[in-house]
């Protein structure tokens, strides 16, 4: 089965009609981030979300997550993970309508849950200006020679 790329409540199909649990994916085009370089979609864009009417508002909360393929910012790694926004809060004005199109507020709402510059771990240590090298994978020689890195206070206290 494909994975359907609109998000729409109907109204007529709400619970007691009030209520409605969406759960589910969109296909991932939708999100239209393919051209960003240091993120890449690589699942869909996964929704769990209750839709309840409040007299003629739709209020619809609940959680976006979207699995991507990452440039780490520090050191240049591809590496995956998963986003997630998990306070989605959205009302939207239904007075005269039968059904709302939830896809462009979704995509709003996962988008500016990704980071502008993601980095594979908190601690990453990226890489060394002079030479290079990863320092995840050790110090590398120019670090020893000057002996005046924020890293080797720190390997002193773990030490
Ligand atoms: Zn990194
Ligand atoms: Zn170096």
């Amino acid at each position: 089965m494909e994975t359907p790329a609109r998000l729409i409540v109907d109204l007529g199909r709400l619970d007691d009609g009030k209520y409605e649990h969406l759960k589910g994916a969109l296909d991932r085009s939708v999100l239209e981030i393919d051209d960003l370089e240091q993120l890449r979609p690589e699942g869909d864009l996964v929704y769990d979300l209750r839709c309840e009417l409040l007299g003629d508002e739709l209020l619809v909360r609940g959680t976006l997550r979207l699995a991507c393929a990452c440039l780490c910012s520090r050191c240049g790694q591809t590496y995956h993970t998963e986003f997630s926004e998990k306070a989605y809060c959205e009302t939207f004005e239904m007075t005269g309508l039968d059904t709302l199109d939830l896809t462009e507020s979704v995509r709003e709402g996962i988008i500016l849950a990704l980071p502008s510059y993601p980095i594979c771990k908190e601690d990453c240590k990226g890489i060394c200006l002079q030479c290079g090298q990863d320092l995840n994978a050790g110090p590398c020689t120019c670090a020893k020679g000057e002996g005046n890195s924020p890293w080797d206070a720190l390997d002193g206290w773990m030490a």
